[in-house]
């Protein structure tokens, strides 16, 4: 499935950042700012997270996840507009729809790719130790 393929590529891209910073911390959290055209259901996405994260440092992490809409500026009218629903094929390389508006079609921009990856470790014994201090 498309989900999962994205999402390994996710996951090793954070295991491989973790192993490089030598960060042992268990993760408490990954959010994901994902365009809305990789992520045909954010259903199958959680679902893909919480399978290929089993066994490694991300197990039980709190999938946080930001779907980037798709947005549209149509060559006929100069109408703007987004789109967060998947009305379109999400394989299509590229989508046109309706402009809103004029109803001329125009291509989406835009809600493609991985934005952004943030990644929330647990608290280590280290704050501990400086209270005590
Ligand atoms: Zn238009």
């Amino acid at each position: 499935m498309h989900e999962y393929a994205l999402m390994q590529s996710i996951v090793n891209a954070i295991q491989e950042q973790l192993t490089a910073a030598q960060i042992t911390a268990p993760v408490l959290e990954v959010g994901l700012t994902i365009g809305v055209l990789e992520v045909h259901s954010e259903a199958a996405a959680r679902q893909a997270f919480t399978v290929l994260t089993q066994g490694t440092a991300l197990e039980g992490a709190q999938l946080n996840l930001t779907i980037q809409p798709a947005t549209q500026v149509c060559p006929a009218c100069g109408h703007h507009a987004t789109f967060l629903v998947d009305h379109f094929h999400a394989h299509d390389p590229l989508p046109l729809v309706p402009c809103p508006r004029c109803g001329e079609m125009a291509n989406l921009s835009g809600g493609r790719g991985v934005e952004a990856i943030e990644v929330v470790l647990a608290e280590t014994g280290e704050p501990e130790a400086a209270k005590r201090g």
